[in-house]
């Protein structure tokens, strides 16, 4: 159950599009910040340094100097208003600095200020201010306000992507040592340990062996979760939340009974026991180039033919986009097979080829509506044509189940909103944000239940998953009602019986 909230819980049905602007409204909400030892352990300022404002200057030119995409974003736009009610966090708090292209004039009129000949001449003409400490702290809040969800840049005309505007600032701030505790130290862990959780090797051998005898005794499978198997051929990399948080572990299960039925060899690694990259969300091309290093020096190890991402959002965008920049050369893995491929695309290949024998009565007892989580629909793909990444779940989606139904179409795909705790924010001290920002994506689940009585609702994206956990009850959901893909499959699956 969650506790008891200490803030007003937006009433579902009355967000859109009358939503009340309330200046302020959240200016209360920041996440904790980040200690000099999480600060250090990665590579920033334990604290804000003394010349904070010439470095965060600085800083601001060279990042704008080596993104021309920057630079375009934080000059090109025209104010049209297309993208202020585009965001859920706006939708879900009414605060004007929520509106996208508010949330970009932060950093863009500190960028006039420094580096526009307007700017430094007449600043109040075109908007420039200079950065202040009240400034710097306004980037605090309101950079983590925003999920980096890109769902604002669908509806820009010039495609002006927020999110990379909010990773810069991130960016600034850990250099002049105001970072966010809950990112920092989740990457300081991964370098140490391997994993967002600091989980070491023989725990998690613990757990794989649990879950062997778990599956054995339900499903009478002697399903192996293999780990550290040097000549497996595909290395399994996942978010570390699938080895012990619900539901995300039902979906590790579930793609071991695929690999499994399918007579595929494969290994996790305790070197790269993470999908999750959270350098993406600071924007620190090194740190996620560090975490990205160990999904490389693992496959290197074990001699894996092929690499696989278990049901992650924003570790499929740095595997789909950047996987080969931060890590590759990946020319020792079979060429036949795409660096990295999605599990998804795994298990739809097995059901096209007929490998795996599936009984969608299984889940009958549920009736399924499915989550585009936003770094899978907006920042990557699946399978080879355009789009896949929203065909292929459905696929997955309708082979396991034989109720599954849609939310409103201007809530998925593309137009996908966010769970409200992507971007580095699942942390508690921003629950109230949490709970705000899910609004939109609630208002559509209210909406395809009554329509369809839908009991349950699938993500492909641990943070999803965790963030639904949460907030669900807030609007009168239970909390179990978030399930992995891979759990509908797992549970579809049929056994011959076993000699
Ligand atoms: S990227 Fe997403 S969270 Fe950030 S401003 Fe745009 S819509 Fe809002
Ligand atoms: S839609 Fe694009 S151009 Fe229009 S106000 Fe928003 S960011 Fe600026």
């Amino acid at each position: 159950m969650a506790k008891p909230p200490e803030f007003p819980i937006p009433e579902l049905g009355e967000f859109l599009p009358k939503q009340i602007v309330t200046p302020d409204s959240m200016a209360h909400s920041q996440p904790f910040v980040a200690k000099p030892e999480h600060q250090e352990s990665i590579g920033f300022p334990g604290d804000l340094i003394d010349d904070w404002q010439q470095v965060a200057i600085d800083k601001l030119g060279e990042l704008v100097d080596n993104s021309r995409g920057l630079q375009v974003y934080l000059d090109s736009c025209v104010k049209c208003g297309a993208c202020t009610d585009k965001c859920h966090y706006f939708l879900g708090t009414g605060d004007p600095k929520n509106m996208p292209v508010a949330r970009q004039d932060l950093l863009r009129k500190v960028y006039r200020r420094y580096y526009t000949l307007a700017g430094k001449y007449f600043p109040k003409l075109v908007g420039a201010e200079d950065l202040t400490l009240e400034v710097l702290d306004d980037w605090y809040k309101y950079y983590h306000q925003c999920s980096q969800c890109r769902r604002c840049s669908v509806y820009c005309p010039y495609g002006i992507d927020t999110a990379e505007v909010s990773m810069a600032a991130r960016e600034i701030m850990d250099t002049v040592g105001r970072g966010q505790k809950y990112c920092n130290e989740i990457i300081g862990k991964v370098h140490k340990i391997g994993n967002n959780l600091g989980l070491p090797e023989p725990a998690l051998a613990d757990t794989l062996e649990g879950l062997e005898e778990d599956v054995l005794e339900d499903d009478g499978v002697d399903v192996k979760f293999p780990l550290d198997v040097k000549g497996a051929d595909i290395l399994l990399v996942t978010p570390s939340a699938d080895f012990f948080a619900e539901p995300h572990i039902d979906g590790l299960i579930g793609y071991a009974k695929v690999f499994h039925q399918a007579g595929l060899s494969w290994t996790i690694s305790s070197h790269a026991s993470e999908a999750a990259n959270f350098g993406l969300f600071i924007g620190s091309y090194d740190n996620m180039q560090k975490v990205a290093m160990r999904i490389r020096e693992a496959a290197l190890e074990l001699g894996v033919k092929r690499i696989v991402f278990g049901e992650c959002g924003h570790a499929w965008r740095v595997g789909y986009s950047f996987l080969n920049t931060l890590a590759g050369p990946f020319d020792f893995l079979d060429s036949n097979y795409p660096v990295p491929q999605h599990i998804v695309e795994v298990t739809h290949d097995l059901i096209q080829q007929g490998r795996l024998k599936l009984d969608p009565s299984a889940n009958d007892d549920k009736r399924v509506t499915f989550h585009d989580s936003c770094n899978v629909a907006r920042a990557s793909r699946m399978g080879d044509k355009p789009g896949g990444q929203f065909t292929l779940p459905r696929d997955v989606l309708r082979a396991a189940c034989n109720h599954f139904y849609d939310m409103p179409s201007d809530t998925i795909g593309e137009a996908t909103f966010c769970c409200g705790g992507g971007g580095g924010l699942l942390t508690d001290d921003l629950v109230e944000l949490r709970v705000k920002g899910a609004l939109p994506r609630m208002q559509a689940l209210k909406e395809v239940s009554e329509q369809h009585q839908i009991t349950h609702m699938a993500a492909i994206c641990a943070i999803c998953k965790s963030q639904f956990s949460k907030v669900l009850p807030y609007y009168g959901f239970e909390m179990d009602q978030i399930v992995s893909v891979h759990q509908l499959v797992g549970d579809a699956l049929v056994w011959q019986p076993q000699v």
